[in-house]
């Protein structure tokens, strides 16, 4: 199924807004739609529990950006806060289920440690991955789907490859 990745990060940032209004959101898109075979409801949940983690790992009042970027055959949504950052030696294993940094600290958050184990998969399902890029005061989790060839702009239509 196709859908527009623009518009469904649109609406995880309106659904973000409503009920975390306690951390400005700012959405940076083109302007074209960016057309992705993909289950909406599925990609849905993966920016939901990105969105959430961002939330919950930093202060009330600071900003998370989600930005949509087209770059070499693949979509690219990147989610990105100011918090303490995930330690090097953590960045695979958040991916584990069930794994929380520092787990004395973070009970009180209440996750159980498989929204990002859940959302790999999901992403791998459609083809795609889920990069992390994180250090003191940034994070950034990239989802990158890849893109259907119709949908790049400036490919060539199938009327004009029909011979
Ligand atoms: P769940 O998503 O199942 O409710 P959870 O949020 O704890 O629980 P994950 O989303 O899998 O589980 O995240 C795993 C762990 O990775 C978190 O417990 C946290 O320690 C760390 N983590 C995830 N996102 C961030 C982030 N943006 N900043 C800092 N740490 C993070
Ligand atoms: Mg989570």
């Amino acid at each position: 199924e196709d859908a527009d990745l623009v518009e469904l990060v649109q609406h995880a940032a309106d659904a973000f807004r409503a009920s975390r209004p306690d951390h400005p959101l700012t959405v940076t898109t083109g302007t074209e739609a960016v057309k992705v075979r993909l289950d909406p409801q599925r990609v849905r949940q993966v920016l939901d529990n990105l969105l959430a983690n961002a939330a919950v790992h930093t202060p009330p009042g600071t900003p998370v950006s989600v930005e949509v970027v087209v770059a070499s055959g693949a979509a690219l949504v990147r989610i990105t806060d100011a918090g303490p950052g995930i330690p090097p030696e953590d960045q695979e294993r958040v991916f584990d289920r069930f794994y929380r940094v520092d787990e004395g600290r973070s009970r009180d958050r209440g996750g159980s440690g498989l929204g990002l184990a859940v959302a790999q998969s999901l992403v791998r399902a459609h083809g795609g991955r889920i990069e992390l890029n994180s250090e003191p005061g940034a994070t950034v989790f990239t989802v990158r789907l890849p893109l259907d060839e119709a949908g790049l702009p400036g490919a060539p239509g199938p009327e004009r490859t029909a011979v």
